[in-house]
């Protein structure tokens, strides 16, 4: 059996030699499974192609794809499975905060006892800002309430899926990935392994607060329609309220006189009703955005360089996505 790691990379010098020795190890480990090391350099702007190169000249088993610029974590992950050919395929980080040690528990899931994939998820977050965890927690809470899709809170991209599960991630070719969601959609048997967070090996996080935020909006947006009911039902809702104030407003005036008085307050509600349209259009906007940036059907990722022959058959998948 022929397992390709789908490793994304982006300015991991540091870490990239670490990541390496784990596998190493459970490569030794696991001599009953023909291995395959698929690095997806993102665009660094460090060494790490270099690196890459000079394990991919020691080694046969490492390969590598890299990009014109950098894509981002999700277009590097679609990269990797569009170039994939294992009969299992994992994903992991280079950081090490994917422990590779699992990889024989998964095999054995999936080999032995069926399953199509194997998701893992971290119990607690040890390591991370408080206020990060915190709102990671409101994320998954809101998400899972407005969703169909099953997200669940501290799941990581790290899996290993066999070859029909892998085959439908590469059938959904959307240009906004949101992979987390994605995973679930396609359905499958999945079996979840839980493991205590670990800190990143070497480096830095790639992800600031502003960029996790946006990504976060992005998830709602790709798994949701839920935002603009709410705005509908805002719009309902102040029609009817605003039929209320009107009559209150006319008997007012009928029994007692006086009611044209109180610009003020007229100041505030024609500055509240402007701000709920505002949000109103806002949220519309963001879904137009989506579509937007869909229709144009640009690639996900553009491939400058790479050792990996991809097969007939997925160029010409790839070309159709396209
Ligand atoms: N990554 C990437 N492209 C990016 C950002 C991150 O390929 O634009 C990779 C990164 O090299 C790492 C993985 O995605 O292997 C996870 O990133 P990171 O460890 O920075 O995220 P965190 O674990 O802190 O959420
Ligand atoms: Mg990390």
């Amino acid at each position: 059996m022929k397992l390709t790691a789908i490793v994304p990379c982006y300015n991991e010098e540091a870490a990239l030699h670490f990541f390496y020795e784990e596998m190493q190890k459970v490569m030794q480990d696991m001599q009953y499974v023909d291995f395959e090391l698929l690095f997806i350099n993102d665009g660094s702007k460090d060494k790490t192609l270099e690196v890459i190169k000079e394990l991919a000249a020691e080694d046969n088993r490492v390969k590598y794809v890299s990009f014109s610029r950098n894509f981002g974590k999700e277009a590097a992950i679609y990269a990797g499975l569009t170039y994939s050919d294992g009969d299992l395929t994992a994903i992991m980080d280079a950081d090490l905060q994917d422990p590779p040690s699992l990889l024989p528990q998964m095999y054995e899931a999936i080999v032995e006892e069926g399953y199509d994939s194997v998701a893992t998820r971290r119990v607690n977050r040890k390591g991370e800002p408080p206020i990060r965890s915190f709102f990671a927690r409101c994320f998954y809470r809101l998400m899972n309430r407005i969703s169909k899709a099953d997200i669940v809170d501290g799941a990581r991209d790290y899996r290993l899926m066999n070859r029909a599960f892998v085959d439908a991630m590469l059938k959904m070719s959307e240009y906004n990935r949101f992979s987390k969601g994605l995973f679930g959609w396609v359905g499958f048997d999945t079996k979840w392994l839980e493991f205590e967070n670990v800190e990143r090996v070497a480096g830095e996080t790639k992800w600031s607060f502003w960029k996790l935020f946006l990504y976060s909006i992005d998830g709602i947006v790709a798994f949701s329609t839920m935002p603009l009911s709410i705005a509908a039902f805002l719009g309902v809702t102040m029609c009817a309220v605003s039929a209320v104030a009107v009559i209150f407003t006319i008997v007012r005036q009928l029994l007692y006189g006086g009611s044209a008085f109180g610009w003020p307050s007229m100041v505030c509600i024609i500055m509240f009703l402007g701000g709920i349209q505002l949000l109103c259009i806002g949220i519309l906007g963001s879904y137009l955005a989506k579509t937007y940036l869909e229709v144009k059907r640009r690639p996900v990722f553009i491939c400058k360089e790479t050792n990996k022959a991809k097969t007939g058959e997925q160029v010409k998948d790839s070309e159709e996505a396209q």
